[in-house]
């Protein structure tokens, strides 16, 4: 059975994508390893947010591409975001490189490799030094965003992430997914909630509804029912399956938080006390040469109405520093609002010229110094707020679901509260897939540690 090491970089959308093509791949008789040099096929599903995750993916094809002196029959292959970019140019400058797929044609992979393994071990020696056999394919493909529904769930898996749209049609100066992830197109809520209703059969507990632009689910393809946006009939028909115990969804857009969204933190009880909200700059003059469609005052409201609706929720958020003229007055605007708004977490980003975004082609470009200053005082800013945030859970009891072993440390069990943090605690393996009150009793800042009140 020929092996396929597959290597992901990027987000959840990513992850889940590897897992599909992962599958398909086992279907045709492949077997994954997580062994580099066991592989037969190596494939690399890439990410294109940041230069940093593109030069990742480009070093890490390189030094694989030595692995081909022993097995010429090999198979080298970019997926995902940068594949979708830069097309048949990775195979025209990487001489090891057989295969490139897009963003819409993860449901082709495993034909495109048996095909170049097949021929590969047929040619064997008469393989000519120059004969490229190679596959490019980006073209996009109206109905893709069906082909990502299949898991392969761990042993007592108790989470799991549902892709229920690909793309996104906004145009935010700085970002590259429009482009690499095509316009939005929105699976069926049938569709969704049977997917759901397999995981939930299968012990799965929580669920967390992916998408670039998650809360405009449905936009251009369905209709308001009740007043009700497409995302929330969704959201409504996910939380009626019965078994399902936590609904999730990342990563939404502030213009898509109308009050019927809003009201589902009241409404629905599995829906979890947490919300990502991208803020990405907190000077109105920045977000407005970022293309992102609010204010900060209008940013704050929301933020105010939704912990109104839901006064224990968690809201966590991502910025960017270092974005194109971003003064010292924008970065100070940006720090004030994180002091004002004080955000459970936030990930921030130094910004990064990506090709193809207007943001790249913009005046006042910044030095890795100074994004990298404002990074680390925001960070600190940052931490700050989550330890004394998590030092008010301290003494007192909360809900998490027991995912499994602790990362940080084998002898401990985790899981996560309503609020998406993580709690550290002594138990066994009736506590894993269980949801359950632990009392909280120190934490470090991001890592809550625990003692589970009963069961
Ligand atoms: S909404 Fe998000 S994914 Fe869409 S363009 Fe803006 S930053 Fe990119």
């Amino acid at each position: 059975m020929p092996k396929v090491f597959l290597k992901t970089y990027g987000c959840q959308m990513n992850e889940r994508d590897s897992e599909q093509v992962a599958r398909d791949l086992a279907a045709r008789g492949y077997e994954i390893t997580q062994n580099e040099k066991q592989a037969d096929v190596v494939l690399i599903n890439t990410c294109s947010v940041r230069d940093l995750a593109e030069q990742k993916a480009l070093g890490k094809m390189g030094m694989l591409g030595r692995l081909r002196a022993r097995k010429p029959e090999m198979v080298f292959g970019f997926l995902g975001c940068m594949a979708q970019s830069r097309g048949g140019e990775l195979v025209r400058d990487i001489g090891h490189v057989d295969l490139v797929v897009g963003t819409q044609k993860f449901h082709k992979v495993a034909d495109y490799v048996d095909h170049l393994y097949k021929r590969r071990v047929e040619l064997g020696d008469r393989m000519m030094d120059d004969e490229r056999l190679s596959i490019v394919d980006v073209e996009e493909e109206p109905g893709s965003q069906e082909t990502i529904r299949e898991h392969t769930l761990k042993d007592r898996q108790a989470t799991a992430f549902v892709s229920i749209m690909q793309g996104c049609n906004m145009h935010c100066t700085f970002c590259i997914v429009p482009s690499t992830r095509g316009s939005e197109r929105s699976r069926s809520i049938a569709s969704i909630v049977e997917e759901v209703r397999g995981l939930v059969d299968k012990g799965v507990r929580e669920v967390t509804l992916l998408g670039q632009i998650v809360n405009l689910y449905g936009r251009h393809e369905f209709e308001k029912a009740d007043g009700k946006s497409p995302f929330v009939q969704l959201l409504e028909a996910v939380h009626e399956v019965e078994g399902l115990r936590r609904l999730r969804f990342t990563s939404p857009h502030p213009i898509g938080f109308r009050d019927d969204l809003i009201d589902c933190y009241a409404r629905l009880p599995k829906l979890m006390a947490h919300v990502h909200l991208p803020l990405q700059s907190g000077s109105d003059r920045i977000l407005k040469a970022m293309h992102r469609t609010y204010t900060t005052a209008k940013y704050e409201a929301l933020v105010e109405k939704i912990r109104n609706v839901r006064p224990d929720i968690a809201v966590t958020t991502d910025v960017i520093v270092g974005f194109p003229g971003e003064t010292e007055e924008d970065y100070a605007s940006t720090r004030a609002l994180m002091q004002r708004v004080r955000f459970d977490n936030a990930f921030i980003f130094r910004y990064s010229q990506r090709r193809d975004t207007p943001a790249a082609e913009l005046g006042g470009q910044l030095s890795e110094e100074v994004k990298d200053e404002r990074n680390q005082d925001l960070l600190e800013v940052v931490n700050q707020i989550a330890l004394e945030k998590n030092e008010e859970l301290v003494g007192r009891r909360v809900e998490i679901l027991c995912e499994g072993l602790s990362k940080s440390n084998a002898e401990r069990l985790m899981g996560r509260t309503p609020g998406n943090k993580i709690v550290i605690f002594e138990g066994g393996d009736r506590h894993i897939g269980e949801v359950f009150d632990v009392q909280i009793e120190r934490t470090t800042g991001f890592s809550l540690y625990g003692n589970p009140a009963v069961l």
